[in-house]
C-alpha cells in the first residue's frame, strides 16, 4: 500500500484506529511507538505536569478564520492562557491572527509547514518542514519558537533529530477532543473528560488537544470546538483547575 493511500485511510480516523490501520499496514511495532502519544520510545516527549490541578488547552491545525479569534475572546473572558501549534503555510496567510494571538500572551508552536504524516518522510523533508514553519513563525511575532507538536503525533528518530536540532521540544498529549471531524460539543466534552478522569487518576496535569483549524485549509468551522472550550473554562473556574501553557511542564 502506498503512503499516500495509508495517509488518506488514517486521515480522519481517531489516532486508536490510525494506529491499528498503520500497524497492520506495515506489520511493525516500531509504528505504534511513533504513532501513540504516551510513547517514550524514541525520545523525551513532554506530556503533563504532575499537578492535577493544571489543565494545558493546547489547539492545533491553525490559524484560521473566525475561530482563532473567537478562542481569543473566549480564553480572555477566563484570563487564560493557552498553546496554539500553528502550521506554517496558514501563518503566512493569516500573519495579523498569529500576530494578535502572540500580543494576547499565548504559546506559539510549531506545527510544521504543511502537516505531512513525518513517519513517510525523507530525514530533508523532516528537517524542511520544521524549519519553514519555524521561520514562517518567527518572521511573524518576532520571537523564537520552543515548541512542537508533530502532525498526528507521528515521530520517528530522526523527527527527534530534527527538533532538537532547531531547539524545539516535542509536545504530545493526554486527552483530546476528536474534534477533527464534525462532531456537536458535547460529544467532543465527553471524548476530552474520558481523558481528564485518566489524567487524574495517574495524578496528572491535563494536555487537552483540540483544533482552531482544519489541515486542509484556512475557513473551517470550529464553532463547536470553542463551545467546548467555553464549557471547559467555566468548569476548571468552578474546580479551580489552573489553566497553563505547556512551557509550565519542562
Ligand atoms: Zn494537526
Amino acid at each position: 500500500m502506498s503512503n499516500l493511500m495509508i495517509s488518506a485511510m488514517v486521515d480522519e480516523l481517531p489516532l486508536a484506529g490510525a494506529v491499528v490501520a498503520v500497524a497492520a499496514s506495515a506489520g511493525l511495532g516500531l509504528t505504534y511507538a511513533a504513532l501513540s502519544p504516551t510513547s517514550q520510545l524514541f525520545g523525551r516527549t513532554i506530556l503533563a505536569g504532575g499537578d492535577p490541578n493544571e489543565a494545558a488547552l493546547t489547539f492545533d491545525d491553525g490559524p484560521n478564520d473566525v475561530a482563532t479569534d473567537a478562542l481569543l475572546d473566549v480564553l480572555a473572558r477566563y484570563n487564560a492562557r493557552a498553546t496554539f501549534f500553528m502550521i506554517g503555510r496558514f501563518v503566512r496567510e493569516r500573519p495579523e491572527i498569529v500576530r494578535r494571538v502572540h500580543a494576547a500572551g499565548h504559546l506559539i508552536g510549531n506545527h510544521t509547514q504543511t502537516h505531512p504524516w513525518l513517519s513517510f518522510q525523507s530525514s530533508r523533508v523532516i528537517r524542511q518542514q520544521l524549519r519553514e514553519c519555524n521561520h514562517a513563525l518567527e518572521d511573524t511575532i518576532g520571537a523564537p519558537v520552543r515548541y512542537f507538536r508533530p502532525p498526528h503525533g507521528a515521530r520517528r528518530p530522526m523527527v527527534f533529530q530534527a527538533a532538537r536540532e532547531l531547539g524545539l521540544k516535542l509536545v504530545q498529549w493526554n486527552a483530546m477532543g476528536y474534534d477533527w471531524r464534525p462532531i456537536p460539543a458535547e460529544r467532543i466534552l465527553a471524548h476530552i473528560d474520558h481523558g481528564l478522569a485518566r489524567a487524574q487518576r495517574q495524578h496528572k496535569g491535563a494536555n487537552i488537544l483540540l483544533h482552531d483549524g482544519h489541515q486542509q485549509g484556512i475557513g473551517v468551522d470550529r464553532s463547536a470546538s470553542v463551545q467546548a472550550v467555553e464549557e471547559l473554562l467555566r468548569r476548571f473556574h468552578r474546580e479551580a483547575v489552573r489553566p497553563v501553557t505547556v512551557d509550565a511542564w519542562g
